[in-house]
């Protein structure tokens, strides 16, 4: 690992100046950071910790709103009393992740921000598109972990549980910037496509730190759920992941959501399979029959078609949960 200087920032609008300066790196739980500095895929000069920032490991309920601070951990949003009873998807995605020993350090706001476990990307010694290289070495190589959707420049696929769950909810970070500016960006515009731009997964800019994931209020109770299946049941990225949530008016469908996690570069909503389920009452044939609809424009790769089948099953299977 290369050597850098260590800062522990005082307030999150000192972290945005300090990290904007060239080459620093905001430092939250340091997860995912750490990894990639051992890996040499990311190498600051200056780490900027957030970790004694007042008051950044706070949940809090704001005009209905829920509002989770940039120290807020996986665990503690999982066992959240409220996030539970209104935003269960959310704190479900968050107590499904990792391992207990990641989820008590690791933070919701890195869990968004964290970078793709692609093992061609994760590779110091090889180049692919997303490090600058000329191609997506999972096309003609190892793929069964890849994307199934948009996965043709770059095959990663989504790393977080947090974010598709949050989707359902139309989550928004807020942030600030080195000039002191503060923005706030819909998660439906956070995640950016390969087409895009290949090199990077958000649209924030060098030094903005995000001082909160803001999840607003939902009338019609909440009727969400996420799935995830993995090859071990803990210590694992998911090999595909779900969010859904409906608004129910009796047992009738009024509105439907569906984000897909790890199954494309960035989280993908499902709205053609949403609309047909609008107006019907949920049952195993109407779950399935939405589920086939979700994978109709499916494009596996080599060797990854196994995830059609297994991405369908769960598909109906969170429909069915979260009625
Ligand atoms: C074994 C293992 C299994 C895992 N399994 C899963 C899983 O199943 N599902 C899943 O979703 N995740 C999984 N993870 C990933 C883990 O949840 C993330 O690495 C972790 O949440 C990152 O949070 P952190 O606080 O440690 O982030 P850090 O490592 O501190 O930061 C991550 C990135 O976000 C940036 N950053 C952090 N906070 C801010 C901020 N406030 N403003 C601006 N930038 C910021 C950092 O600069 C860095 O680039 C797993 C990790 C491990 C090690």
């Amino acid at each position: 690992m290369k050597r850098f200087e260590f800062v522990e920032a005082s307030s999150l609008a000192q972290a945005a100046k300090l990290a904007a300066q060239p080459n620093g790196a905001v430092r939250a739980g340091g997860i995912d950071l750490m990894d990639l500095q051992k890996e040499h895929l990311a190498e600051p000069d200056r780490v900027i910790s957030i970790r004694r920032v007042p008051g950044a490991a706070e949940i809090r309920e704001e005009g209905g709103a829920l509002v989770i601070g940039p120290l807020v951990t996986l665990a503690q949003l999982a066992s959240h009393p409220v996030a539970l009873a209104k935003w269960k998807a959310v704190a479900v995605a968050a107590g499904e992740a990792a391992s207990p020993q990641v989820r008590n350090q690791a933070t919701v706001i890195g869990n968004l921000l964290q970078r793709p476990r692609c093992w061609y990307f994760r590779n110091e010694l090889l180049q692919c598109a997303r490090k600058g290289g000329p191609d997506c070495l999972s096309q003609e190589g190892e793929n069964r972990y890849h994307a199934i959707f948009e996965n043709k420049d770059c095959a990663i696929v989504h790393a977080s549980n947090v974010s598709p769950a949050a989707m359902l909810f139309d989550g928004s970070v807020k942030t600030v910037k080195a000039d002191g500016s503060r923005r706030e960006i819909p998660l439906a515009k956070l995640f950016v496509k390969p087409e895009v731009d290949i090199t990077k997964e958000h649209v924030l800019e060098a030094g903005e730190v995000v001082e909160a994931l803001v999840l607003p209020a939902k009338a019609g109770g909440d009727h969400s759920s996420f799935l995830a299946a993995r090859e071990k049941s803990a210590f694992d990225w998911p090999l595909f992941s779900l969010a859904v949530r409906l608004e129910m008016s009796g047992n009738v469908v009024k509105a439907a959501q569906i984000v897909f996690g790890a199954a494309a570069p960035t989280p993908l909503r499902r709205e053609k399979a949403e609309a047909a389920l609008v107006g019907k009452a949920i049952d195993e044939a109407t779950a399935r029959a939405a589920a086939a609809l979700c994978f109709e424009d499916a494009t596996p790769m080599t060797q990854n078609g196994y995830k059609v089948a297994m991405g369908t099953a769960l598909t109906a299977r969170a429909i069915l949960a979260a009625v």
